[in-house]
Formats: structure tokens, C-alpha cells, sequence
């Protein structure tokens, strides 16, 4: 027997344990961790002594805008930038031209991305109404790693596009969906045992406080906040909430920004109902009050909050009401990007930066380096039905594997990310916790921050169907 990989001397990060063993990859799969010798040459030995070696890191959130406006970001990008990282798989969001509301679209995609892919990948399907209420089921079979509905967006009539800035009477739109609509949206994706997870902020009070905020003439963070309250999300989950206890299927709420969103999660969880919620870096690490250094960087949707937003996730991190932390990476050019507030696009590049912020956190004493890998790789990994193929050491399993020196300092900085359009809120944060060795599937993709992998050596993850009794393709 001789191995591909060798681990050693490493600490073992796993289900809550931390340990000292040696772990050998072998044909893309982990052989064994173990703390004797095995038998055997190995191909490429790695010393991991002073680090932690911990099933690879999943961001279950990324728009890599592939096929779309490809200008701000593609897929090689991306995973490049997931690579370096120490993310070793990413979920793409389906909202792209064309979005991922068919059978045939799902190929397509698949296709598109495949030849890209530095690190491998999941494919969000998207729900767009009785626009593609008929291929729920077959998306479904095609194997979606979940269903994505942007609450309260407008459609474009021809290309199936988001409206980011729809206002009523636009031409060419299909208005958002109402809630006898939503409703049957979700007993369809109940049918695929799926998560239904979505966009939350309600769009008719958006709309009426965000034009009453811009007659005042108001311009500052503040506004914008006021325009998009926390109040939005609140009422957007609390419908959620009670049509997923109707419906019977699993609701699940994308990037809460708010206390009280998240209250109502922790709530109908108490009550024993299928309902998660995630939750993104800008949330945990920024609030209203790093707008004056920050600046326009950090806008996003929905919008950062207040202080007491930031410490309520902070609680719902520690006392496991989110489910994982993930980046919705969503570039924007600098040129779009560097403007005025009002004016700019929401979104920034998040898949690269994230777990340096979060190893910081462990190093800041917020989490615990097993909260770490809970929240990062093996959390989303069972959330969407692909542990332990990803998110596990498990013998057997994918040898996808991040290795982290928690002990090395690295200032963020936007001129270093791999993403095509550099822009990030973090730029200049200092960190101590830096990803130095991102393996998938046995192949040492990133080292030291080098990119040692190769476009087109990703491949697309399906979940293992938990309803309909499928076994992984
Ligand atoms: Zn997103």
C-alpha cells in the first residue's frame, strides 16, 4: 500500500474533539486518522506540526454572477478565491443568466461551472413562482443542494432576472410574488424534503419607508437602515415561520441581520420545527457604528444593523440557534462599488476573507476552534444533506481538508484577494488565524497562499435525498 497524502503532526479538529493524529489520504479519500504509523510510502508528506487539521471548510452562500455579468466575477475567480481561503467547497446561488429554474438550465450550469471549478460545488436551485412551480421536482432529481426564493424581488418577464430595484410600474416585470404564492412554493419543495431558504425582507415596506427616507432627502447609513428596518425581516420570517409550520417544509432563513428575526427562529425551534438560519461574516464582525470608517463598502442586503443586532447573532452563534456562517460572496466592480451609498450596488466579495475573521474570533476567544468546524464544514455539510461525504474525516469519505495556523497574523487586504473585482469591508482588518493548506479530494489546492490547484479540477456535490430514499449518485 502506498498512501497519495500523508498528514502529520497535526491537532485533529472533529465533532467537537480536538486530537493529535496522523491522517492518510489515498485515491481522493481519507484511509484512515489514526495516531500509529501506517504501512507504507506516501507521495507527498505534509508536516502540520503547531496547526489544526479540520474537515474542509464549506461556503453554503456564493453568487460567482456565472453566466451573467461575468465583468464583476466568473467561477474561476471564485473558487480561486474559495481556495486560498481554506474553502474546499462552495454552494453557488442560482440567480444567474440564465438562473437555475430548470432541468435543463441545472445541465447547462453544471457544465459551465465544471470547466472552472478550483474547488467543488453545489448548485442552488432557484424558486421563481409558477414560473418553474413544474420543475420543482425535477431540479429536485437533477440534485439541488436546495431551493432558493428571493422574497419580495420582481422578476424580468424575459430574462427571468432579479429586479434589484424594482419599483412598481416598471415595464417588462413580473411584480414580486404574493403570499398564496409563496405558500405553494413551499408545499412543492416540501415534496423534495429540501431546504426552502430565503431572501428575507419584506418588499412593501421597504418600499414605502425607503421612498418616504428618500423624500426627506436622507442619504446617510442611517436611512438606508431606516429604509430596510429590522422590522422587514421580522415580518418576511414570521410569515416564513407560519406558512413552513403548514406546510410542513424545511425554512430556512439566509443571512439574518437582526435580533429579532432571529428570536422568531429560536422560538419555532423550541417548538421542535424544521427552521435554521445562517448568518454572514459582515454581520458578526461590523454594525452601524464602523460605518464612518468602513464607508459605502459595506452595504449590503440586507443592511448591517445596530450594535445590539450584532451582539443578539453573536448570542444565536454561541447558543446554536445558526445553523453556520457562510459568505454570500457577491462582488462588485471597484467602480461600481466606490460611490456614493444611495447609488451603489449591495453586495462584496466575502468567500475569502471569511474564515481568516472567524479564526480571529477563535483567537479573540468568541468560539472555540470546534464551534469553528461546527459552523464552517460540518454544520453545513448535514444541513444540506452531503455529510459525511463533505464535513467529515470520516474514513472512507472525500479527503477534503483545511489546515489552519492559528498562531499567524495577516492584515486583510483588498489588493490580495483572488476575486476578479477586489472589494470587501475588511480591507485593512488585522487577523490572527490564517487557512494555510486548502486539500480537496486529496489534492493540495492552496499553499501558503499560493494557488496550487487547477481550473476544472472541481466537481459538483449532490445531496443524498433524504425523503426520497435515494442513495448519492
Ligand atoms: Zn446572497
Amino acid at each position: 500500500m502506498t498512501w497519495d497524502v500523508k498528514i502529520i503532526n497535526g491537532k485533529v479538529v472533529s465533532n467537537g474533539d480536538v486530537f493529535e493524529a496522523d491522517i492518510y489520504v489515498k485515491d481522493e479519500k481519507i484511509g484512515a486518522v489514526t495516531t500509529e504509523t501506517l504501512e507504507g510510502e506516501s507521495a507527498q508528506v505534509i508536516d502540520a506540526k503547531g496547526k489544526y487539521v479540520m474537515p474542509g471548510l464549506i461556503d453554503t452562500h456564493v453568487h460567482s454572477r456565472d453566466p451573467g455579468p461575468t465583468y464583476k466575477e466568473d467561477f474561476a475567480h471564485s473558487t480561486r478565491a474559495a481556495a486560498a481561503g481554506g474553502i474546499t467547497s462552495v454552494f453557488e446561488m442560482p440567480n444567474t443568466t440564465p438562473p437555475v429554474n430548470s432541468p435543463e438550465n441545472f445541465d447547462l450550469q453544471q457544465q459551465n461551472l465544471q470547466q472552472k471549478a478550483y474547488v467543488d460545488f453545489g448548485l442552488w436551485g432557484i424558486c421563481l413562482g409558477s414560473l418553474n412551480l413544474e420543475h420543482i421536482q425535477a431540479l429536485n432529481e437533477k440534485g439541488v443542494i436546495g431551493f432558493k426564493f428571493f422574497w419580495g424581488y420582481a422578476v424580468h418577464k424575459e430574462t427571468f432576472q432579479l429586479m434589484y430595484n424594482y419599483k412598481p410600474g416598471m415595464e417588462n416585470v413580473i411584480p414580486p410574488f404574493d403570499d398564496g404564492d409563496v405558500y405553494e412554493m413551499m408545499e412543492e419543495v416540501a415534496k423534495t424534503g429540501k431546504l426552502f431558504a430565503v431572501h428575507a425582507e419584506n418588499n412593501d415596506l421597504i418600499q414605502k419607508l425607503t421612498n418616504r427616507v428618500e423624500e426627506q432627502g436622507g442619504r446617510t447609513y442611517e436611512d438606508l437602515v431606516a429604509g430596510r428596518p429590522n422590522l422587514a425581516e421580522l415580518l418576511t420570517v414570521n410569515t416564513g415561520i407560519e406558512m413552513a409550520k403548514a406546510t410542513g417544509v424545511r425554512f430556512h432563513v439566509l443571512h439574518v441581520s437582526s435580533g429579532e428575526a432571529l428570536e422568531s427562529v429560536r422560538t419555532a425551534q423550541a417548538g421542535g420545527y424544521p427552521v435554521t438560519v445562517e448568518t454572514c461574516p459582515h454581520y458578526l464582525f461590523l454594525s452601524n457604528e464602523d460605518y464612518p470608517e468602513v464607508g459605502p463598502q459595506m452595504k449590503v442586503y440586507p443592511p448591517v444593523k445596530y450594535k445590539k443586532d450584532q451582539d443578539a447573532i453573536w448570542g444565536g452563534i454561541t447558543d446554536g440557534t445558526i445553523s453556520h456562517v457562510c459568505s454570500d460572496h457577491a462582488p462588485h466592480t471597484e467602480e461600481e462599488k466606490d460611490g456614493d451609498l444611495w447609488s451603489i450596488p449591495a453586495g462584496m466579495c466575502g468567500v475569502e476573507s471569511m474564515a481568516p475573521l472567524m479564526l480571529n474570533a477563535v483567537n479573540e476567544g468568541k468560539i472555540t476552534i470546534t464551534d469553528f468546524v461546527r459552523l464552517m464544514a460540518e454544520e453545513p455539510a448535514r444541513l444540506f444533506g452531503v455529510y459525511p461525504q463533505k464535513g467529515s474525516l470520516q474514513a472512507g469519505t472525500d479527503a477534503d481538508i483545511t489546515i489552519v495556523d492559528l498562531d499567524k497574523d495577516m492584515v486583510i487586504k483588498r489588493e490580495d484577494l483572488h476575486s476578479k473585482s477586489k472589494v470587501t469591508a475588511f480591507d485593512g482588518f488585522a487577523v490572527k488565524g490564517v487557512p494555510t493548506e486548502t486539500i480537496v479530494r486529496g489534492k493540495v489546492v492552496m499553499k501558503d497562499g499560493e494557488i496550487t490547484g487547477e481550473q476544472g479540477y472541481g466537481r459538483l456535490i449532490k445531496p443524498v435525498a433524504e425523503k426520497a430514499g435515494q442513495t448519492q449518485a
